[in-house]
């Protein structure tokens, strides 16, 4: 029987959840981006968790002294919260939904779930420094193997500050329609930490911060990658939007200098013409120069621009 299971696929990655236990009842499925998971969950703030598990935590003490199912229902809720935040977190609501149908819950659990926020947030900061020191492109060799071999010893990181990679319980079988490969049944969240970090390096897979968002991304495609395709909430993606923006500025960029150099060269001529003196063009051209500054730097606009030099 499995509750819950995790694959990766092409560049996706899946999730799948049966609240019946997999006797043949359609389960969930949640399709994410490839690393989608493990990234968005490194840049959760472990202030989300920690309040909604404290919550759990504090329902289920107080039905292991009262005995009245109704706390449970008050840990379900919390927990049920958390996983709406994140998909790792489905895997312990449904860990403790089958605790509670089948009625085994003992006070050693309470412990476990108490000491789970502290445990988070030190797998967070391990794979937040592996991402750093293993897998950025901009920052390490792109040969992401080299890089573990360099700081590990087996499993060991040189590091204690680095993540430690540990058994973890991967069957295999079809996914996908014509695919086979690794499935994971996640005893834990960190087993789902490890499952990603393993993933990215047995195929290579480096990482870079989006010049637009900032955020880290997978480089699946073409390693001079330099915007995501990582959800967002405007549900617009780096990889379309930020090029144009790009190209927008450069070319109002070049729509500025156009002006300029249009008006410089016809104050310019004004010399020659006795119009005005080189002194007077001096002056100008030095206002000029600073007024397209301002334009490059947005702090006028194109219009305001074009009218000054017009007036001048
Ligand atoms: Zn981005």
């Amino acid at each position: 029987m499995w509750i819950y299971k995790m694959y990766f696929l092409e560049d996706g990655e899946f999730f799948e959840y049966d609240t019946f236990g997999g006797h043949g009842s359609a389960s969930t499925q949640i399709a994410l981006p490839y690393l989608e998971s493990l990234l968005s969950f490194l840049e959760m703030d472990h202030a989300e968790w920690e309040s909604l598990i404290q919550q759990a935590c504090e329902g289920l003490e107080k039905f292991l002294t009262t005995k009245d199912a109704a706390y449970t229902d008050q840990m379900m809720q919390a927990l049920g919260e958390l996983g709406e935040k994140h998909v790792y977190f489905k895997l312990l609501y449904m860990q403790w939904f089958w605790h509670k149908a089948r009625e085994n819950i003992e006070p050693g659990m309470a412990e476990e779930l108490r000491q789970l926020p502290e445990q988070l947030s030190l797998y967070q900061k391990q794979a937040q420094k592996f991402v750093e020191n293993i897998l950025d492109i901009d920052q390490v060799d792109r040969d992401v193997q080299k890089n573990v071999r360099a700081n590990y010893v087996f499993d060991q990181p040189h590091d204690a500050e680095l993540f430690c990679f540990k058994p973890i319980p991967v069957s295999f079988g079809p996914v996908g329609e014509d695919t086979c490969g690794s499935i994971l049944y996640p005893n834990t969240i960190r087993d789902l930490i490890d499952f990603s970090l393993r993933d990215c390096v047995a195929k290579n897979i480096p990482v870079r911060r989006c010049r637009s968002c900032g955020r880290y991304f997978p480089i699946i495609g073409r390693i001079t990658a330099e915007y995501c395709s990582r959800p967002q909430p405007s549900e617009k993606l780096c990889r379309n939007i930020a090029p144009v923006q790009k190209w927008a500025k450069n070319s109002k960029k070049d729509l500025v200098f156009s002006e300029y150099r249009r008006e410089y060269k016809r104050h310019f001529a004004w010399i020659k013409a006795g119009k005005i003196s080189e002194e007077q063009f001096a002056a100008w051209a030095k206002q000029a120069k600073a007024k397209k500054h301002e334009c490059d730097a947005e702090k006028i606009s194109l219009d305001e621009f074009k009218a000054w030099l017009k007036d001048f």
